[in-house]
């Protein structure tokens, strides 16, 4: 197996904290264990990088994954962004987003792997990252150290924020097209800035990112009004099974469903809120069918309900307030053993309710 990255001084499995020029964001780099300096050495000892995120990409994993090839190609780096599945229609107009190759696999010589919001390998669905020096770069509270290099920071909004960070340590240029990919990112992870942890720090980027280049209003019509019609039958078909139980809602579209209506997996993305918004409503669900009796779970909550502990326990991950995991079919059992996690969470809402 050739480390083409085996002449480079690295430190195994280490976050360590290095100083790092404050930025728009207000970051305190040490309080938020910012790896960003050890990250550049990386980036700049090497010629050649991997970029890859998770399956099922979404706007947060596209818009880094444009920018961190932006930043290298900056730097004058060789940057090959790789996904295991193709990326969704809305962000396929993103400058760049043409050249991200769709694998099962990669291999070839290359001296880090930059992996984006992943809490672990099997998240990219790639197989031969292993093999790689791996630069691990997430913000999920199920987020953990299986890189050479780790930086996890849970409390940015989005990891465009974190890349952000980086490309300003790395004194690169936040182009117009840059702007555009992290402007998505923060706006896609925000769900429009309304998730928690969006903060003052998520509006300040924005606001940086609108300074450079970004067009607000392009954007949000992209990622919100460009929706395909099979999307939309689709969303009728879930909202027909929408059921309600307390302080719970949950939805569905089975595999017919899905093919009455014309509609992709990418489809799916975003009707579970149409169940957290039901009013009273704490936490939500939506579970879709996938092939060979799969079923891709999405978990939502108000606030008051972890429901990224609840995936980790179910094989999955994700964020306190929004999360997922994937299960074995039939629909109807997975749905009931989500309940059963979830009911003592709300139950005990109710208690303190009195
Ligand atoms: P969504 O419900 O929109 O697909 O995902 C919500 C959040 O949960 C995202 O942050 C996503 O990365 C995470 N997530 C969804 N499915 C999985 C999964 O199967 N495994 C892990 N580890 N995280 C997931
Ligand atoms: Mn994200």
């Amino acid at each position: 197996m050739d480390h083409s990255n085996r002449n480079l001084a690295f430190h195994p499995k280490s976050d360590a904290a290095s100083p790092a020029p404050e930025d728009a964001t207000g970051s305190a780099p040490a309080e938020r264990n910012d790896a960003t300096m050890e990250i550049l050495e990386v980036l700049r000892r090497g010629e050649r990088f991997l970029v890859c995120s998770h399956a099922r990409p979404d706007g947060d994993a596209v818009g880094s994954m444009l920018a961190v090839g932006m930043l290298l190609e900056q730097m004058g780096k060789r940057a090959d962004l790789v996904t295991a599945e193709r990326i969704p229609k809305i962000h396929r107009g993103l400058p760049g987003a043409e050249g991200i190759r769709t694998a099962e696999r990669v291999d070839g010589a290359c001296d880090a792997v930059i992996l984006l919001e992943c809490d672990g390998l099997e998240r990219t669905k790639l197989q031969g990252l292993e093999q790689y020096f791996l630069i691990n770069i997430d913000h999920h509270a199920t987020g953990r150290k299986f890189g050479n290099l780790n930086w996890i920071d849970r409390s940015v909004a989005s990891v465009g924020e974190m890349v952000y960070r980086l490309v300003k340590a790395a004194g690169a240029q936040v182009t117009p097209e840059m702007a555009t990919c992290l402007y998505t990112t923060v706006l896609t992870d925000t769900g429009g800035f309304c998730y928690g942890g969006t903060q003052a720090s998520t509006f300040a980027l924005a606001r940086e990112l609108v300074l450079a280049g970004a067009d607000p209003m392009r954007i949000a019509q992209t990622v919100y009004f460009s929706t395909p019609a099979t999307k939309l039958l689709l969303l009728g078909a879930a909202l027909g099974n929408l059921k309600s139980e307390g302080r719970l809602a949950w939805l569905w579209v089975t595999r017919p469903e899905m093919e009455r209506a014309g509609a992709a997996e990418e489809d799916c993305e975003g009707i579970v809120n149409f169940a957290l918004c039901v009013s009273g409503v704490e936490a939500a669900v939506f579970l879709y069918e996938l092939p060979e009796r799969r079923i891709q779970v999405s978990l939502r909550s108000k606030g008051r309900v972890n429901v990224a502990a609840i995936a980790e326990r179910l094989g999955g991950g994700g964020h306190e307030s929004a999360a997922g995991c994937t299960m074995e079919g039939p629909l109807e059992r997975a749905l009931e053993e989500i309940m059963g996690h979830l009911r003592p969470g709300v139950a005990l809402l109710a208690a303190e309710a009195g």
